[in-house]
């Protein structure tokens, strides 16, 4: 599922092909995909615009649009935008940008969203999200600030995008395990200096994923999993922590280990 490294990658990918060229069609073909805008309220917002740019917030992807309009898509677990191809059974939207560009939206679980909004719509929908990881804003102390004040178990504090935006199950694990913390632990329980090893853990994996994410995608078509980065943790048992350990946590799978992480 596409955390912060796999939306930055795939915004990397598409921004080069479609920046700069007009919407000439919509086609939503599932319109589940565009609630709660009707179908027909995409197409007549979108249409004729021209692309100005294309960015990440969070695990957003904002397509900025001639007019002060802008798209907002989530991926959620499974979708991903193409640059080329045709529409398959799993495109959900797609958009026409004229000498046979398209701009494809695939979800084959059909959980991500698109719509389009004002400028100022879009920054009140992102305005809860937390700072971006790679921004000034996003220090260590921050992160200890933040969790002074919450009693969330670490993972479930680390997925809650409003403390830091970005990180999904298997980054948010793939942290807490470099930083030997366990996934259950009530965030105001840990000291300050565990939060700043917290924080860099964060920043390194984050780092490595992007780099490993835009190899991955450096290809349209390929696969949202993350092939290139290994994580340690994630649905694994490798060296050397052998008794790696699944927790369900807010209905989702947590991998830890239960030597290392305290
Ligand atoms: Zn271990």
């Amino acid at each position: 599922m596409p955390e912060l490294p796999e939306v930055e990658a795939i915004c990397g990918m598409i921004s080069p092909a479609i920046t700069g060229r007009t919407i000439k069609a919509v086609h939503v073909v599932r319109a589940l995909a565009t609630r709660p805008q009707a179908p027909a309220a995409v197409a007549r917002l979108a249409t004729g615009r021209k692309i100005r740019a294309v960015h990440r917030r969070g695990k957003n992807i904002v397509i900025g649009l001639s007019g002060g309009l802008a798209i907002r898509i989530h991926l959620r677990m499974t979708g991903h935008l193409h640059v080329d191809g045709k529409p398959s059974a799993s495109t959900r939207v797609w958009f026409e940008l004229g000498r046979g560009r398209a701009l494809l939206f695939d979800d084959p679980r059909a959980l991500g969203r698109l719509a389009v909004h004002t400028e100022a719509e879009i920054q009140r929908l992102l305005a809860e999200l937390g700072p971006e990881p790679f921004s000034p804003e996003f220090t260590p102390q921050w992160l200890i600030e933040e969790a002074r004040r919450s009693r969330q178990a670490a993972k479930l504090f680390l997925t809650d995008q409003k403390h830091v935006a970005g990180l999904g199950n298997i980054y948010a694990a793939e942290a807490l395990f470099r930083a030997r913390i366990h996934p259950a632990r009530p965030v105001n329980s840990l000291s300050p200096a565990r939060l700043a090893t917290l924080h860099g853990a964060i920043l390194s994996v984050l780092r490595e994923a992007v780099k490993s994410a835009k190899i991955a995608y450096k290809y349209p078509g390929k696969s949202l999993e993350t092939e290139e980065f290994a994580p340690a943790v994630y649905g694994r048992g490798g060296e050397p922590c052998r008794a790696i350990r699944r927790i369900v946590q807010a209905g989702r799978s947590t991998y830890y280990c239960p030597k290392c992480q305290r």
